[in-house]
């Protein structure tokens, strides 16, 4: 087991990779390098400065490492694939946890940079009406992570069939009687679909919800994987087996089917599925990195979490709520609403 810094071949300061330019950029030098001018070059930096480092097994799921960079004695989880020396802020990917059966095929490097994530984080929240003035006055971030998360990928088709009960009715009156007639509809209908790259995340750490509340991602633009691109950004290896993933991608085909058969179905008044029987196939699904930031802040003692999706700069989160503002903007409504029904009374007193 080891960990490799990425090293500038030119002036041997360490490498990050940069969204805006897309390349390994050396913030000392200047010097920029393609992951592949690397794969070669860097091994023998490495070898040559000592900057592979030994991973040791603490027990307990924690493993301790040398800083190849200050030799500082570090602690680590099971399930961290890269990092960050807090001494000297050398960045650390730990290579065995990239490899073999946690080797990803694809990654998808981050575009969006951590300046782009903090004038994204203030920008939202000017436009919120509804946060608290000394919330968006300030708005400081204690914490900015840009993390590449691992997600399996599905692909595989489904095909099904689903009766629906359908029902159509018409009222009259005849003398005295009011009369219902209800005409009832057993629909047959089957269909077929192929889904591609339907994501799951495989991180026990990362908040499924904040993770599919990101998506999507564009994956024309992965590429073949590459532990230099991991460098300057934490990462973690999977923890949740495809196997796990299965059943809810599962169901998530299944309902899009259904929904989609169901959409064949109109000019009934009312309809509701039968019976349904779908079978979805799934072909081994694909390991990937994925980049998101993660960004927290903390007011009134509350900490508020925020994730963007580092490739397309999609922005989730949750903000506080101005109870002042918040009873403000109900009695506008009301006020708006009551406008509108006096007028209607006008109208009809007319
Ligand atoms: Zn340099
Ligand atoms: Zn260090």
């Amino acid at each position: 087991m080891g960990t490799i810094s990425y090293k500038c071949p030119s002036c041997g300061a360490e490498l990050r990779w940069d969204g805006r330019s897309e390349t390994l950029t050396c913030d000392f030098c200047g010097s920029t390098f393609s992951p592949d001018d690397l794969a070669v070059e860097n091994q023998i930096i490495d070898s040559h400065a000592g900057a592979q480092g030994e991973v040791r097994d603490d027990g307990g799921g924690l493993f301790s490492y040398t800083c190849p960079a200050c030799g500082a004695e570090l602690v680590t989880d099971g399930t961290t694939a890269a990092d960050r020396c807090p001494y000297c802020d050398n960045n650390v990917v730990h290579s065995d946890r990239v490899s073999g059966d946690f080797l990803p095929e694809f990654v998808i490097p981050f575009k969006v940079t951590k300046k782009d994530a903090e004038n994204a984080f203030r920008e939202h929240y000017k436009k919120k009406l509804l946060v608290p003035g000394k919330f968006r006055s300030e708005s400081r971030i204690s914490e900015i992570k840009g993390v590449y998360v691992p997600f399996w990928l599905f692909s595989g088709d489904a095909c099904g069939d689903v009766e629906f009960n359908a029902e159509n009715s018409r009222t009259w009156t005849d003398g005295k009687y009011r009369i219902t007639e209800t005409d009832h509809y057993r629909l047959y209908r089957s269909g077929r679909l192929e889904y591609e790259n339907v994501p799951f995340d495989g991180s026990s750490k990362a908040d499924d919800v904040y993770m599919e509340a990101v998506e999507p991602f564009r994956y024309g633009e992965a590429v073949p994987f590459s532990p230099a691109y991991l460098s300057g950004f934490l990462a973690d290896k999977y923890d949740v087996y495809h196997t796990d993933g299965a059943p809810r991608v599962r169901d998530r085909v299944e309902n899009s089917l259904v929904s989609l058969i169901r959409g064949t179905v109109s000019g009934y008044d009312s309809v509701s599925p039968y019976t349904k029987n779908v079978s979805v196939r799934q072909y081994t699904p694909r390991y990937v990195m994925m980049p998101v930031w993660m960004l927290s802040t903390e007011f009134k003692g509350k900490i508020y979490r925020f994730a963007m999706n580092g490739q397309t700069g999609k922005f989730v989160g949750e903000a506080p709520v101005d109870p002042g503002k918040f009873a403000a903007w109900l009695l506008g409504l009301t006020a708006v609403f009551s406008a509108v029904f006096t007028a209607i009374y006008y109208f009809i007193s007319m």
